[in-house]
């Protein structure tokens, strides 16, 4: 990482952390930190997506404003992550687009929902595009044909996994060497992952807009993550049906990949209309706000793509059906492109940085016996 004025800021917040020491039982990066006696910017960006932005160590903290010390971990911690996803972006020129992340990702829907509509429109003849269809099996690959959207959505959704990956891998080499990563940790850090423990506050949550507790933050950030898993598992479940059973989509409405994706549609809109509305109405002084405009962008991204996707099963049978399907794929499509220049990778170096700290946790902190 370079030496901006987050990173001096974020050194100086941790060195006096370091020397304190009242929150080392918060979360994981109190003993992250007090393993450390210097810390460089591949430190500083390691306990920075280390950290899940609970809020807890800044309403404790006596040295938080108006103290002179002004001590705010939980925005240093913010404006650190930022710097590091254009530090780590791939391909390197990337990095641009994460500045005005909000317009970028709202360029982004408008240019793939426009992209989507005009392929459907001059597939067929826009009279047609707009005309209820029998829904017998085949009925969608009448507005975008199959092999399109395979093409499409493979190429997209695997320039973003390859992206990400890189990403990745330029996190965990500016952290520093360390052990090698075991069986153990592999499995310490899929746990944290799956449970978000460091939004548990040890078992009181996080505190969104005051000292009080709430574990709100943590419920809804599973509802999003868990609702999109089963949206992928009722694509991956829809494309067995096609590829190996030779059922052809529209599926009835208790087959797997209906069901799938209905549960997994209403748990995705829950989830980020729910954390919309906590970003927009939160405490700002442990926030970094210049952040809001990108984080605020990919939750409605989010919210479109789940509320589209249910609104597409519940008009399929009439004339809406094509162009609610368009509308759909478009912002499919838009996630995919941003899924690696977005608030999205934020899953990403949280996840590296927990199987970091999980490989790191016998190591003796710093003055320990
Ligand atoms: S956040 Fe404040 S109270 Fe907590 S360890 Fe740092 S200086 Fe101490
Ligand atoms: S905001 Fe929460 S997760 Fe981040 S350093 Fe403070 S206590 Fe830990």
């Amino acid at each position: 990482m370079q030496e901006t004025e987050a990173i001096l800021n974020a050194r100086r917040e941790v060195e006096i952390c370091n020397a304190c020491r009242y929150c080392e039982g918060f979360c994981a990066v109190f003993p992250a930190l007090e393993l450390r006696r210097e810390f460089s910017g591949g430190d500083l960006s390691y306990l920075a997506n280390l950290c899940h932005n609970c809020r807890g160590c800044y309403y404790a903290c006596q040295y938080s404003p108006p103290h002179e010390w002004g001590i705010n971990i939980p925005r240093t911690m913010a404006e650190v992550r930022a710097e590091s996803y254009e530090e780590y972006a791939w391909p390197p020129g990337a990095a641009k687009l994460f500045e005005r992340n909000g317009v970028v990702v709202a360029l982004a829907v408008a240019a793939s929902i426009a992209l989507v509509l005009i392929v459907a429109m001059a597939i067929g003849s826009p009279g047609a595009f707009f005309s209820a269809r029998p829904m017998q099996p085949g009925a969608f690959y009448s507005v975008l044909p199959l092999l399109t959207m395979q093409i499409v959505g493979i190429a997209s959704f695997g320039f973003a996994l390859v992206a990400l990956w890189m990403g990745a891998r330029n996190f965990w080499k500016d952290a520093g060497p360390t052990e090698k990563v075991g069986v153990t940790a592999l499995g310490i850090a899929a746990w944290d992952v799956l449970t978000l423990k460091n939004l548990g506050g040890n078992g009181n949550g996080c505190n969104d807009n005051s000292e009080a507790f709430s574990m709100r933050r943590r419920h809804l950030h599973h509802a999003m993550f868990y609702g999109f898993m089963l949206c992928f598992a009722s694509t991956c479940s829809g494309f067995f049906f096609h590829a190996f059973l030779g059922w052809h989509a529209p599926y009835s409405l208790f087959s797997l990949p209906v069901v799938l994706g209905t549960v997994g549609g209403v748990l995705m809109t829950v989830g980020t209309v729910g954390l919309f509305v906590m970003k927009l109405t939160d405490d700002p002084l442990p926030n970094a706000r210049r952040l809001l405009a990108g984080d605020v962008a990919m939750l409605l991204l989010l919210a479109m793509v789940a509320v589209t996707g249910l609104l597409l099963l519940a008009v399929r049978s009439t004339g809406a059906m094509p162009l609610t399907m368009a509308i759909h794929l478009g912002f499919v499509l838009a996630l995919f492109v941003v899924l690696p220049y977005s608030k999205m990778v934020h899953g990403v170096y949280r996840s590296a940085a927990l199987l970091r700290r999980a490989v790191e946790r016998n190591m003796k902190p710093l003055g320990g016996e």
